[in-house]
């Protein structure tokens, strides 16, 4: 059952002359950081690709890491009020975003109130900022087992529970209790795990609702043991991934077969179009050169998508999610 909770104090949002259409993006920034405390981050025109593993992407229209609960629940009442939408950005590791950039705000849940990782008995509590990996060594240090799987994800806590992050037979939803959320109009629950659907890569109630902070249990062993298991993860992780920048696979698994051996078996591998390439290493995975657009890598997604439907009859679907303008 969801048990709601106090929301955090709401600080009063200033009415905006410019409050229509055809935005003054400096305006409205000038205005939240008179309503965020001063630790808050806001800016204009940030671009994505600093913020994405892929190191592609436009700039946002307007940025903002609020410095807390109640930064948050004033920048969410600021959007509603000004009819701005806004989307979550985890560390960007499973996003690809068009040269255009996104219209809008970004928020990204990066400051240090939540990026708290706190171990109390056999529950691991995160932050929704906090990086996956520190969770995953948070259980190590205190001899739980059961979350190794996270430790090669380069995500956030946030962005693990929005795609049901998994590796290595593990998943996200199989190792939380319990995940503290708001809603588009800033009331905050925490909701038991067991009460959300997901499905492979998916959580649906996080396309519209922000993750605060999560719990997850792991289970007493050895740390010998979990440090084993977490090098034997590692191993093969980096036996099997490639190094250069990539948003880690790019299409869902089909049924019939995995994702990187369809595209291995179409001959795709390597195939380039300007600065994107699939990977030799693994052909689920298409890198970025250093100078690859988003245009590039949406072209090769293009290509494969259009490839295995011409010749093998199977429709692959994106696991990277394609946001923003071109
Ligand atoms: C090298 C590499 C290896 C990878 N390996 C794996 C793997 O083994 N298994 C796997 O599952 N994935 C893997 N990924 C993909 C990616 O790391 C995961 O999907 C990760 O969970 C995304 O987290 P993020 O913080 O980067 O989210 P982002 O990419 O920033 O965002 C992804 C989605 O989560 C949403 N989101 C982020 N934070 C919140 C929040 N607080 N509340 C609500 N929604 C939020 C965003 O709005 C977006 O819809 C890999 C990626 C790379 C680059």
């Amino acid at each position: 059952m969801s048990a709601p909770l106090t929301p955090p104090a709401a600080r009063e949002a200033p009415t905006l002359r410019d409050s229509r259409p055809g935005r003054d993006w400096e305006a409205l920034a000038a205005a939240l950081r008179r309503l965020l405390s001063p630790r808050a981050v806001v800016r204009t025109g940030e671009p994505m690709a600093r913020r994405t593993t892929l190191r592609v992407g436009g700039p946002a229209d307007l940025y903002a890491e609020p410095a807390d609960e109640a930064d948050l629940l004033a920048l969410v009442r600021f959007c509603a009020d000004h009819a701005l939408p806004w989307r979550v950005l985890g560390r960007g590791s499973n996003l690809l975003v068009r040269d255009g950039g996104v219209r809008g705000v970004v928020i990204c849940l990066a400051q240090s109130d939540f990026v708290t990782v706190r171990v109390q008995g056999a529950e691991i509590h995160a932050g929704a900022g906090a990086r996956v990996k520190a969770v995953a060594a948070a259980a190590l240090q205190h001899g739980l087992a059961g979350l190794e799987f996270l430790e090669g994800i380069p995500g956030s806590v946030g962005g693990a529970l929005r795609m049901n992050a998994g590796a290595f037979g593990g998943s996200t939803f199989a190792v939380l209790e319990r995940v503290r959320v708001m809603d588009p109009q800033g009331a905050v629950r925490e909701r038991p795990a067991a009460e959300l659907p997901v499905s492979y890569r998916n959580c649906p109630l996080l396309a519209t609702h922000l993750a605060l902070s999560a719990v997850f249990r792991g289970r007493p062993d050895a740390p010998a043991a979990i440090r084993a298991r977490l090098a034997e993860f590692s191993r093969r992780r980096w036996q099997t991934q490639p190094r250069e920048p990539s948003a880690g696979c790019i299409f869902k698994n089909p049924a019939a077969l995995p994702a990187g051996r369809l595209v291995e078996e179409l001959g795709l591998k390597g195939t380039r179009v300007g600065g994107a390439r699939i990977s030799e290493v693994h052909g689920n995975f298409i890198v970025n050169d250093g100078t690859a657009t988003a245009r590039d890598i949406l072209e090769l997604i293009h290509r494969v998508r259009a490839e295995a439907r011409a010749r093998r009859g199977i429709e692959l679907e994106p696991e990277v999610e394609i946001v923003g303008e071109d």
